[in-house]
């Protein structure tokens, strides 16, 4: 009986390790895991923005070659977040309206095989996040994006371009002209009114508050 019970305890743990990464992480990584985790709550439902958000434009650098890999790694240029990161992104745009401004999404969700793509090539790991602990993108927690201007369809010149390795695309980099200066500072403000904060090394990055609620996924996009 006693090794009956080992041995049970045994496929128990082997089964549950199963669903660990190398890193220990946990990691949904089925459709079916995904729909149950939906079922139980709602809010981890990820949402197409382009649906969601009115007049958002997207730019989705990694479905084409324009990126820091060199290589297409969407199949499809779409974008996808978390129900209540996409509920503020609709707020933050109604907002910018108002002012003749609109959003650029440049990526949102991203599945765990893409960061540890990004890892493995990345000339600075600075910039990427590192696969033992995941990015807040593959929890569909964060968001690269711009703004626009409503009237001419142009951007908003930002300190760097989407993606610069560089210290000058550092949230509070001061060495810049004023204009510059002031869009990149009013980006970072409206989108820290609703509830996103900046990361301090890319002024384009933006994680939702209350992401460590979201589970690191590794879906891609035309299974969810
Ligand atoms: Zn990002």
């Amino acid at each position: 009986m006693r090794y009956i019970l080992a041995l049970l305890l045994f496929f128990q743990v082997s089964v549950l390790c199963a669903q660990k990464n190398p890193y220990g992480l946990n990691i949904i990584n089925s459709p079916q895991a995904y729909r149950a985790s939906i079922k139980a709550h709602p809010e981890k439902a990820l949402v197409d923005i382009k649906k969601a958000v009115p007049g958002v434009v997207l730019d989705i650098r990694y479905a084409t070659k324009n990126n820091f890999m060199k290589q297409v790694m969407y199949p499809s240029a779409r974008a996808f977040a978390r129900k209540p990161v996409v509920e503020q992104l609709k707020k933050i745009q109604a907002e910018l309206k108002k002012k003749g401004y609109g959003l650029k999404i440049f990526d949102a969700y991203r599945p765990y095989k893409i960061t540890v793509a990004f890892y493995q090539k990345a000339s600075d790991k600075n910039f990427v996040a590192h696969p033992k602990s995941g990015s807040k993108h593959n929890r569909g927690c964060a968001v690269d994006l711009s703004i626009i201007d409503l009237k001419t369809g142009k951007d908003v010149p930002m300190p760097t371009p989407y993606d610069s390795f560089s210290k000058t695309a550092a949230a509070d980099y001061q060495d810049l002209p004023p204009a510059i200066k002031k869009n990149r500072d009013f980006l970072i403000g409206v989108m820290e009114k609703h509830g996103f904060r900046v990361m301090y090394n890319e002024w384009w990055h933006y994680d939702f508050r209350g992401w460590d609620k979201y589970e690191l996924m590794d879906i891609p996009f035309e299974k969810l």
